[in-house]
């Protein structure tokens, strides 16, 4: 095994207006932004009309550098902006610099329990996720193999994909494995919003035939009798599966609306949920039939290979949301992670571009339904150069000394 040391690790922030990490940080006109989208702000009806109102896109993106004492370098990122870079370098980086990056069980663990006091879930745990997949990147470096080879290798010879997006019609014409559509209107739009939705599906099924997989993401936004209304009134147009309907903390309510739909469509949810901890909830109360961890947030892979180890014992698939490459080694090193998300990020969603916009050089993009990744080391992407990195808390030093005041 070769000895190395992590050197140093680096947080930063994009130029302003670049997509990066958080794909609702979109300048122009875009179907991510300006379709009406339900979501937890549609109950005020100053907030309604665009999710950019109440602040999706407040944060932004984190890019870490890990460095080794021989020079390689592993990216990583998420979302958390500017406090993520903060939390990064003035605390996690006591349990990074000067470790072997081979350990990285004890590296996130030890992140994990000194964030505890503040962390848990959600900006915390999307941090420790842009370490974690930048040492894994290191890794994958050192030995020379990617990601999934360091996994277990492939399980599947090409990884099926299906689209997020608002024009199911031309992803059915890309050949993805299905599509999935926002949920435009939720409770406090009333049954003229109802009509909305089902007539949004209705088209949708009339688009794309009777046999194109059509899914409906609801970014928990509805309650528990409006979503198993919705989902009932949707079985005529054959949905797949009704996603993240409720707040992800009302676990009762999600138990409540898998009971009320079984036999009529699927219930998934796990895109705002957060280490081993959350889906352990999710599975023991049986809230969801696919669990869909996003890697950039859950906890990185170290954690989010536990959740799909776990997930195996119930029989639960694991479908993870978003997170581009970082998803796809997962997916293809274990069996019970079946098809990957692709949201459609371009504005008239009538092109494929990159999840991540700018940020990498080679993004691999799916064709034909199906994603295939590079056996490059690590990760396989390669942080575009040309793009303005900001480094807001520079340290002197590869050891934070905190200023206590
Ligand atoms: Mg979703």
């Amino acid at each position: 095994m070769k000895q190395t040391r992590i050197r140093e690790m680096r947080a930063f922030v994009i130029a302003p207006g670049e997509m990066g990490a958080d794909y609702h940080n979109q300048t122009g006109r875009h179907w991510i932004i300006d379709l009406p989208i339900a979501n937890p702000m549609s109950v005020y009806e100053e907030y309604k009309a665009k999710r950019t109102s109440w602040g999706i896109n407040a944060l932004g993106t984190v890019v870490v550098e890990v460095e080794l004492d021989d020079g390689v370098i592993g990216i990583g990122c998420s979302i958390g902006g500017e406090p993520a870079c903060y939390i990064i370098e003035k605390h996690l980086s006591r349990f990074v610099e000067g470790q072997d990056p081979h350990n990285v069980e004890l590296i996130w663990d030890q992140m994990w329990r000194a964030t505890m006091p503040y962390g848990r879930k959600g900006l915390a745990i999307q941090a420790l996720s842009a370490v974690d997949l930048a040492i894994w990147d290191c890794l994958g470096k050192i030995r020379g193999e990617p990601v999934y080879a360091l996994l277990g290798g492939k399980t599947k010879e090409k990884l099926p994909v299906y689209a997020t997006t608002s024009r199911p019609d031309i992803a059915s014409h890309w050949g993805f494995q299905g599509a999935k559509i926002p949920c435009r209107y939720g409770p406090a739009d009333g049954d003229g919003g109802l009509k909305k939705n089902i007539a949004v599906m209705a088209e949708a099924r009339e688009q794309v035939g009777p046999d194109f997989p059509l899914r409906l993401d609801c970014y928990m936004a509805l309650t528990v009798p409006y979503a198993i209304k919705l989902a009932k009134a949707l079985a005529p147009y054959n949905l797949e599966w009704i996603e993240e309907c409720l707040p992800p903390d009302d676990y009762d309510g999600y138990a409540a609306i898998k009971s009320a739909l079984t036999g009529i469509c699927l219930v998934t949810t796990g895109e705002h949920e957060y280490t081993r901890y959350g889906f352990r909830e999710l599975i023991a109360r049986k809230c969801a039939d696919i669990l869909q961890p996003d890697i950039n947030w859950v906890g990185g892979l170290t954690e989010a290979r536990r959740i799909v180890a776990m997930a195996a014992a119930y029989d639960l698939p694991i479908i993870p949301h978003g997170s581009s490459v970082f998803s796809y080694h997962l997916q293809y090193a274990f069996t019970n992670c079946p098809i990957a998300e692709f949201l459609v990020m371009s504005p008239q969603a009538d092109k494929l571009v990159p999840l991540f916009g700018e940020l990498f050089k080679n993004e691999p993009l799916p064709k034909d339904g199906y994603l295939e990744i590079s056996d490059a080391p690590g990760w396989g992407v390669e942080l575009n150069s040309q793009l303005e990195l900001v480094r807001p808390y520079v340290r002197s030093g590869s050891k934070v000394t905190l200023e206590v005041g």
